[in-house]
């Protein structure tokens, strides 16, 4: 092994030492000790493990492609087995992760057989040696990838030592469940590189400029954290969005601001982060995928309207009719994500792109500049066309005027206005929820002025037509501070009985059996998910409610906040689990709830 490599051994052992952790905080010191030990050159290939993957997502690095039958020959293959005992195994243990483990326990005089047989050796497994070797199976395209797949698989087996055969077929499976989100990790990689709260501050904000937390680990193992005080956002590496607040009076939002803002249209589409180096572009969603495929025309309007040669630039991509050139519902944009045949699509609901903000003009990091200097370097380079403009907005410290734009921007079939600080201080603030942004959305007519976007926990089993059916679900808040899920409410209704039916498929990929780690509930669902689904829905009140977690304590004792007569609405695919309405939100929802009902008139008689 190279002084600069790791033993996979070490890994594989921390990771067991983890099953069974629910505390983030011996989690962490886990992690970080591993951290710590690991040498730099390795430091990112051992992050992606921990994250369950290869690479970010927005890399589009391909999926490991190990179906079930695949996985029990490869642990055939390895071990001397026959499929059918591998697979009596697999059924009898189910997880073939505790097999291979078990084979290499108990199968040590066989390996070494097969071992000199198929050219392997008694070496021993480093993290790159895995690392590459799930990367070949990754890239394995064409007639032979099976068999190529295959025999990588089984090669790394044989060398495996069985704790290390247990993890390399979870790895493969996805199904490693190591319950550590992104800011655990960050937590640790702190507590590794220093310790104090100043150096978490300063990983979280690279990693919010550059969304690939292998990277930030390798800068940080290799040049330390004092680099990352002069990181800069990259073209072709997304940044983590700006996000904004919420509220539904423009007085209070106005004085929130600073008293003067820039109030845009709010549009309803996807938001789309476009990277342009010369020709290449390159279209980020909210969620940081690589949505490029989706939108060609988007491309193409961006390559001609950017005048500047490198660029990062925001924008929401909208529908539009595409005989008024009006704008569309959300729901129609969203077909485009389903259709494959996007040629034709692009000719029935054609897009367009309305710029809001600009992070990066050639190698010039505009996130540090406020609002205003951002729109007029924006404006200087941007040549709209039929697919690439402006958002529509004005500057006012007035109500009545914003309130009017406002009503406009909703005849005009915007979901409402944002309203955005122009002071010196109104930077970008990448992967930040904060006040320099707030949304002022239409009323839904109900008491509960706006959807929520909770994540899917867990489900119960329906009654009568529903009989045997995931029938019910439910659904948590995301809580920050403590990196878990929340649960704020069962909902039921909504549902079609189409998506009841399907309801078991969609979900069959994240059943687990056990509550997750980062699950906080009160309730034993009959069913547990990893907290992976985004659904958003309505309802008719926040109430308080002793079954739920979310936000326990914090209104009334013993009580959290539910929602009363919940209602699904669609699922927000377009959001990851950390990106749903979290506790705090709740909270200030809440409390807004309350104003508006002391503040209505009561009937006479009634105190
Ligand atoms: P929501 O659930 O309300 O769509 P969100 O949680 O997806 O919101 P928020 O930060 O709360 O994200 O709302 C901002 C979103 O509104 C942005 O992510 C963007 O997609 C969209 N948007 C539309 N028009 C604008 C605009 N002019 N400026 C900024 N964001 C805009």
């Amino acid at each position: 092994m190279l002084p600069s490599d790791m033993m996979f051994e070490d890994i594989a052992n921390t990771f067991s030492s983890m099953e069974g952790i629910t505390s983030r905080i011996q989690l962490t010191q886990l992690l970080a000790g591993l951290l710590k030990r690991t040498p730099a050159d390795v430091i990112d290939k051992v992050v992606y493990m921990i994250q369950s993957k290869l690479g970010p997502d927005w890399k589009g690095i391909p999926e490991l492609g190990v179906g079930d039958k695949l996985l029990v020959q490869a642990i055939a293959l390895a071990y001397g087995k026959s499929e059918g005992d591998v697979q009596k195994l697999v059924d009898k243990l189910g997880d073939p992760g505790k097999v291979a483990e078990q084979l290499a326990q108990t199968g040590g005089h066989l390996k070494s057989n097969l071992l000199t047989f198929m050219g392997g050796g008694s070496s021993q497994l480093t993290v790159s040696r895995v690392f590459d070797s799930f990367m070949k199976i990754a890239y394995a395209t064409g007639e032979s990838s099976r068999d190529l797949k295959l025999k990588t698989l089984a090669g790394l087996l044989k060398d495996a030592k069985p704790i290390e055969a247990r993890y390399i077929v979870r790895f493969v499976e996805g199904r490693l469940r190591l319950g550590i989100g992104d800011a655990t990790i960050l937590d640790a990689l702190a507590v590794a590189y220093g310790g104090s709260s100043a150096v978490r501050d300063l990983i979280e904000r690279a990693y919010n400029l550059r969304a690939d937390l292998g990277e930030i680990a390798k800068i940080v193992a290799t040049q330390g954290v004092e680099a990352l005080k002069g990181l800069k956002p990259e073209v072709g590496t997304p940044i983590r969005p700006m996000l904004a607040e919420r509220a539904n009076d423009v007085k209070e939002i106005l004085a929130k601001v600073g008293g003067k803002a820039y109030v845009e249209y709010k549009y309803d589409g996807e938001r789309g982060q476009i990277h342009k180096d010369g020709d290449k572009i390159k279209i980020f969603s909210r969620r940081l995928e690589d949505i490029t495929p989706m939108y060609p025309d988007i491309a193409d309007g961006v390559r001609e309207a950017i005048k500047a040669k490198k660029a990062i630039v925001e924008g929401e991509i909208v529908a539009i009719d595409p005989d008024t050139g009006e704008l569309r519902p959300f729901q129609e944009l969203m077909q485009r994500r389903r259709k494959y045949d996007i040629e034709k699509m692009m000719k029935e609901i054609p897009t367009r792109l309305f710029l809001f903000d600009i992070i990066m003009k050639d190698d010039e990091d505009l996130t540090t500049r406020p609002l205003p200097y951002r729109r007029k370097v924006l404006e200087s380079i941007l040549e709209p066309n039929d697919r690439v403009v402006m958002s529509n907005y004005i500057a006012s410290s007035d109500p009545d005027e914003i309130m009017n734009f406002f009503l406009q921007a909703i005849a005009d079939g915007a979901e409402g206005v944002m309203i955005k600080a122009i002071h010196d201080e109104s930077v970008y603030r990448a992967g930040v929820r904060g006040w320099l942004w707030v949304k002022l959305k239409r009323d839904y007519r109900s008491e509960m002025s706006d959807t929520v976007d909770l994540v899917a926990v867990g489900a119960f089993y329906g009654k009568g037509k529903r009989g045997g059916k995931l029938g019910t679900l439910l659904l948590a808040a995301y809580d920050p501070n403590n990196d878990v899920f929340k649960t704020v409410c069962k909902v039921g209704s909504g549902f079609t009985d189409e998506d009841i039916n399907n309801m078991y498929d969609l979900f069959k990929p994240y059943i687990i059996d056990h509550r997750h780690p980062r699950v906080v509930s009160n309730l034993d669902a009959d069913v547990w998910f990893e907290p992976v689904k985004v659904a958003e829905v309505i309802g008719a009140e926040l109430t308080l409610s002793p079954a739920h977690t979310c936000c326990m304590d914090a209104v009334r004792k013993g009580a959290g906040i539910s929602i009363r007569f919940p209602r699904f609405i669609r699922w927000r695919d377009d959001k990851g689990p950390e990106d749903a309405t979290t506790e705090q939100e709740l909270l200030e929802m809440y409390k807004r709830q309350l104003k508006k009902i002391e503040e209505k008139p009561q009937p006479e008689g009634e105190a």
